[in-house]
């Protein structure tokens, strides 16, 4: 019989990962198929996954908190930054991952060799970032517009600067993680300060998918290396994947059978 799985969000029409993750299991032969699910009340994750008979689901906003919650036990990065974007049910028991910053990570080493990374924003996504990046040994800076979310940076130890107090060092990679040119045609900060931050690095990498950002725009215009949130959403479904199916297969062989879903 089938193993089901899901993605759970609020919305989820958008989510791409039925694509992915249905494409992989076609092509390697594994008997899965992947839904997506619209969870409204992320106090219902744990019930919604055991009513609907699923052997493994990805969470997306706003409940990887939530998720954190429902798992009994905790994979220790996702512990760290709280926050669950994959779940799989083994012998009774949820257990929780967080792919996305691992994910991420898989992304950015295919440019090349990051050792001083900026990140732009102090959401949640850019926590994740920091915390996964540093622990694999690349120094970060955090820049953000406004000063109250670089609070939680400044007391993880981290250099950070709001525009007023930022100038732009030598970096390998530049990371936009706000929503900047997400819904409109904005940049992630004052044009001039951007393109001399861009002038002095490597690779500049967005986190947003589905389109070109300005800011990618403004990289693309320098001819940097670059790449949108599609490779890093690609990268954290390979690792989910690898959790759903129990290791059964190399990333690679995964990441083969997944990736035409990005021209589909
Ligand atoms: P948050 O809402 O937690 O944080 C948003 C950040 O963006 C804040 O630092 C905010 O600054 C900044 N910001 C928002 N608008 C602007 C603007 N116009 N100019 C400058 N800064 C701005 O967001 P998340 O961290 O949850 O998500 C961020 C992005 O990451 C989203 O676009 C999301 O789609 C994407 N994402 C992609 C994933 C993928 O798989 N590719 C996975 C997860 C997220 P301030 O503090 O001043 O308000």
């Amino acid at each position: 019989m089938r193993e089901l799985f899901a993605v759970f969000g609020n919305p989820v029409h958008h989510s791409k990962s039925p694509l992915m993750h249905n494409l992989a299991f076609q092509r390697l032969g594994y008997e899965g198929c992947y839904t997506r699910w619209l969870l409204t009340d992320g106090s219902r994750l744990k019930k919604s996954f055991l009513d609907l008979g699923l052997r493994g689901v990805n969470i997306t906003v706003p409940h990887k908190e939530a998720a954190f919650e429902a798992a009994d036990v905790v994979e220790d990065f996702a512990a760290e930054v709280r926050a669950v974007n994959t779940l799989v049910l083994k012998n009774g028991k949820l257990y929780g991952y967080n792919t996305d910053a691992p994910g991420f990570y898989r992304a950015l080493m295919k440019l090349g060799e990051v050792r001083r990374a900026l990140i732009i924003g102090a959401g949640g996504t850019a926590r994740a970032l920091s915390l996964y990046l540093r622990s694999k040994g690349v120094e970060i800076e955090v820049v953000n517009r406004s000063a109250g979310r670089l609070e939680w940076f400044e007391s993880e130890g981290f250099v950070c600067h709001t525009w007023e107090s930022f100038k732009a060092e030598a970096k390998d990679a530049v990371i936009n993680t706000t929503s900047a040119g997400l819904e409109d045609e904005s940049l992630p900060m004052p044009k001039t300060l951007l393109d001399e931050t861009l002038s002095k690095t490597k690779y500049a990498v967005d986190v947003i998918y589905g389109k070109e950002t300005p800011f990618l725009k403004e990289a693309g215009k320098l001819g940097l290396p670059r790449f949108d949130g599609s490779q890093m959403l690609l990268q954290q479904g390979i690792l989910a994947f690898d959790y759903f199916t129990g290791h059964r297969y190399t990333l690679e062989a995964i990441e083969e059978a997944m990736r035409p879903f990005l021209s589909l």
